[in-house]
This record gives structure tokens, C-alpha cells and sequence, in this order.
């Protein structure tokens, strides 16, 4: 057992002076005591004990890489090699990886330590962690009401320290809008900027791997690690990797600022959240900043693009789960067609066999070219439209979601009322260019309010920055 007394930190950061083992028994006691908020579906207790071990004595040697001491979970969609992986489903019901995802490996190799898998939403559909098939996740600050999704679980076991930081997935907001609705930095950086290698596939044209932390410095070299080219995702951009940290200097530019109008009109949004925006608004233009509301003239086409691309893709993308590659098999079956069948009518829970329908449905022959194509040509002008914006402003500033965290159950029977969780979230996944989530106040009953910042292409060192400014606003 190595102790606390005469371990000297080379990353005070991480470890804030305490050993490695210390922090990893404290996390592993938390998640134990909080075990009723189902944030993790595996926990790797003795492995993280012994990682924690050897990385305190690579901490004495000198020799620990830059996340030594940083403790992070992963959503149930990133590989791990020997490790369980089953995004939820039942109808990966006992598979274990193969391999290790590119950014799980990356963490690993600067001496991070895993502790765990988590909870989210199955096949990361959602918006409130109710869709896993090990059930719901809870919100620690009101366990009657979700976390957000699809990264719940991610979120709840930062806000909850049981971790320091925990990798998720966004491909419509998964990761900002459970990060708004728990008081956390949610990231989604800009589409290609992290391998997608060893992320479970979604919508393979919108899915990024996004980070959880309560610290933007911390967020800041947990992407500047997990980012850049990848000789197993040829789609990995090279633009090269800044040193993210640096832009959280203060710093005194003045920035122009767009923000969206119908966010301080729409009734779909409540009251407590416009108000936080004109806060900020207001706060922004005393501190010097130029700040602009504009209309977003495609913003009623955002969504219903989003949501006929992601289910297409999807429909392709959980083609593979046939009942002969991976995970479960239905054992009631006579020949291969309903082997394929039952499996997949057994393994799929509700919204995932929806999603597969609504998907498999704007593909179809006689639909392709008014779904499919048709979206896609809008999807392209929104991508302009918010590229023209972009380049005027330099961000764009709106809510993260339209009402802070809901009820367990609150919208479960109305999909397309769940659907609008995502309103704001769903635009720069669908243009590709990142955003945050940064928590700014709370509602009435206690409830955290996440503003979401969007930048252009590879400006997460904006977001940084701007990040910085907008928490340090009086
Ligand atoms: N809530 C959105 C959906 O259900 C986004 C999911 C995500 O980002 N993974 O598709």
C-alpha cells in the first residue's frame, strides 16, 4: 500500500495533494454510498486500486504522464479491451471488448485511471437516461427527476464524485444537456476533432466523443490528450491540437456575440433559463462585449433534420447486431430468419426498435429522396447558415435545454415532446461545430441552468476562453 504522507504530486491539479490510492478508495466510497443513483453499470474496483497504486509510485519516480491522478468513467459505448460493453442494450447481453477505444487509450497512456462503465440511455437514444435496459439513472440534487441523456450516467458520477471527469457521447446533445441538467461543463467538441474508434456507432455522421468535469482547466487537457489524428479513423481531422490550457488565461478581448431571439421569446422555454440568458446578455455588454440578437431563419428545421438523419443512420449502424456477431441470441428460434428476428425484437428495447422503424422508413425506396435527401440538403444549409453567422460573430450564445431537469416520467409516453429536450442542443451536431454547456445559476427549486456556447469549426479553445469570460461575469 503506498500512503498519502510522502507522495509528491508532479499534477497538484489531479491529485490535490493526496495519493492516487486515497482519491480512488474516496470515489469507489462515493460510488458504494450512492450506488441507488445507478450511474455505473461495472465498477473496476481492484484494477483501479492497483493502476492507482503503480501510478503513485510512477508519481515518486518522477515518471507519471500528464493525467496522473485523474480518475474517469466511461459511458457504456467506448471500448475498453476486456471489459464488458453493451451500450445499455440487452442485445449485447455478455460482450466484451476486443480492443480499446482511441481516446480511452490515449487517457491510459498518460496514467489515468478507469473506474468504471456507465449508464446511459440504450444505444445512447435519448435525453433523460430512462431508455437503458439496467434501468433509469437519478439526478443527485432530486431523485425524482433525470439526469439528462444520453450520457446520464456520465453526468451523475461527476456531479456526484464518483469520478473526476467522465468520457461520453454526443450525437444530438448527450452530453451538454445531461451536463446543463447536472451543473456540469458539457463538451461537444467539433465533429472529427477525436477518433471515433471504439465509440459504439449512433449516427456515425454526428457522433462525438464529449467530456464531463466540474473544472474547464481539467476538460481542457482531457481534450488536448484524447485529441488529433488516428491511424484507426481515417476521419480524424489534422487540424492540428492546441494547447487547450493557455486559453484559459484572462484575458481582456472584447468579443462579438450573437445570441438567438426566439430563446428570450419562446414559450417552449422556461422562464428561469431566459432569464439567465439576459443576464449574461446584459452582463456581457456592461463588460464591454458586443452582443446581437439574431434569427436563426432554418431553426424550425433543426430538429426534424436531426431526427431523420440520426434514425437513417442509426438503422444502418444497428444492422450489425444480428444475433451472430455479437452479444445475445434469442434461443427460441427455428432458422436464421427468426434468429434474426427474435433477436433483435428480444435484445432492442421501445426507442431503439422506433428509432430502427423511423430510420429503415426514410430509406425506404419510396421515401428516400423526401426524408433522406431532402434532409440532407437542408442539413447542408444549415451548416452555411451557421458558418455565415460564425464568421461574423464569434459565438453564438443560447440555453442548453428549455427547461431545466423534468420529472422521472414525465414525458416517456410523448416521444416528440422528449424529442424537444434536445432543441438547442441538436444545431451544432447537426452543422458539426462545437459547443459547451456551462453551468450559469440555478432555477427556483434548486435545479442547475446550463447556457450552451457555440463556436466555429476547432474553436474549442475559444470556448475555453469565452467559457472563462462568461464565469467570471459580475
Ligand atoms: N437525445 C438525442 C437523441 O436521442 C441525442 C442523443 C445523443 O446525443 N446521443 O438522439
Amino acid at each position: 500500500m503506498s500512503t498519502s504522507a510522502n507522495v509528491t504530486p508532479s499534477h497538484p491539479h489531479f491529485s490535490n495533494g493526496q495519493s492516487c490510492t486515497d482519491r480512488v478508495n474516496r470515489f469507489l466510497q462515493n460510488i458504494e454510498s450512492k450506488k441507488h443513483l445507478n450511474a455505473f453499470l461495472s465498477v473496476f474496483t481492484n484494477e483501479a486500486l492497483d493502476r492507482a497504486r503503480l501510478i503513485d509510485e510512477k508519481i515518486k519516480q518522477g515518471t507519471a504522464g500528464k493525467l496522473a491522478g485523474l480518475v474517469v468513467g466511461i459511458k457504456d459505448v467506448l471500448a475498453y479491451e476486456n471489459h464488458p460493453l453493451q451500450a445499455s442494450s440487452k442485445i449485447l447481453n455478455g460482450f466484451i471488448s476486443k480492443f480499446t477505444a482511441t481516446a480511452v487509450q490515449r487517457l491510459l497512456n498518460d496514467d489515468a485511471i478507469i473506474i468504471g462503465r456507465q449508464n446511459c440511455d440504450e444505444f445512447a437514444m435519448g435525453s433523460s437516461n430512462e431508455n437503458s435496459a439496467f434501468g433509469a439513472v437519478l439526478n443527485d440534487i432530486d431523485n425524482t427527476r433525470v439526469p439528462g441523456g444520453s450520457s446520464g450516467g456520465s453526468a451523475v458520477a461527476v456531479m456526484a464524485e464518483m469520478c473526476d471527469v467522465s468520457l461520453g457521447s454526443d450525437t444530438g446533445g448527450s452530453v451538454r444537456q445531461p451536463a446543463a441538467f447536472c451543473g456540469l461543463y458539457g463538451l461537444k467538441p467539433t465533429y472529427s476533432r477525436i477518433s471515433r474508434h471504439g465509440l459504439v456507432a449512433y449516427g456515425s455522421s454526428f457522433d462525438c466523443i464529449g467530456i464531463f468535469s466540474k473544472s474547464l482547466k481539467t476538460m481542457a487537457t482531457v481534450l488536448e490528450v484524447i485529441s488529433g489524428p488516428d491511424e484507426f479513423d481515417s476521419t480524424v481531422s489534422r487540424q492540428a491540437v492546441p494547447h487547450f490550457e493557455d486559453s484559459l488565461q484572462q484575458t481582456s478581448k472584447k468579443f462579438k456575440i450573437a445570441y438567438l431571439k426566439d430563446a428570450l421569446h419562446s414559450e417552449a422555454v422556461q422562464p428561469e433559463i431566459k432569464a439567465a440568458l439576459q443576464l449574461k446578455i446584459d452582463q456581457l455588454k456592461s463588460a464591454g462585449h458586443t452582443v446581437e440578437g439574431i434569427d436563426f431563419a432554418l431553426s424550425e428545421y433543426v430538429l426534424p433534420t436531426y431526427y431523420i438523419l440520426a434514425t437513417a443512420e442509426a438503422s444502418s449502424n444497428l444492422s450489425r447486431y444480428d444475433g451472430v456477431r455479437y452479444g445475445q441470441r434469442s434461443p427460441n428460434t427455428t432458422d436464421l430468419q427468426s434468429m434474426y428476428k427474435k433477436t433483435r425484437a428480444e435484445g432492442f428495447g421501445k426507442e431503439v426498435q422506433r428509432r430502427i422503424l423511423l430510420g429503415t422508413f426514410v430509406l425506404s425506396a419510396s421515401y428516400y429522396d423526401a426524408y433522406y435527401t431532402k434532409a440532407q440538403k437542408v442539413r447542408r444549409l444549415i451548416r452555411e447558415q451557421t458558418k455565415k453567422i460564425l464568421t461574423e460573430y464569434n459565438f453564438i450564445l443560447s440555453p442548453t435545454t428549455p427547461t431545466t431537469a423534468f420529472k422521472i416520467g414525465e414525458h416517456t409516453n410523448n416521444p416528440v415532446e422528449m424529442y424537444l429536450a434536445d432543441l438547442f442542443s441538436v444545431h451544432a451536431n447537426v452543422a458539426g461545430v462545437p459547443a459547451i454547456s456551462v453551468p450559469c445559476g440555478k432555477d427556483k427549486q434548486g435545479l442547475p441552468i446550463g447556457l450552451q456556447i457555440t463556436a466555429n469549426d476547432f474553436d474549442e479553445a475559444g470556448l475555453f476562453q469565452f467559457s472563462n469570460v462568461i464565469q467570471n461575469l459580475a
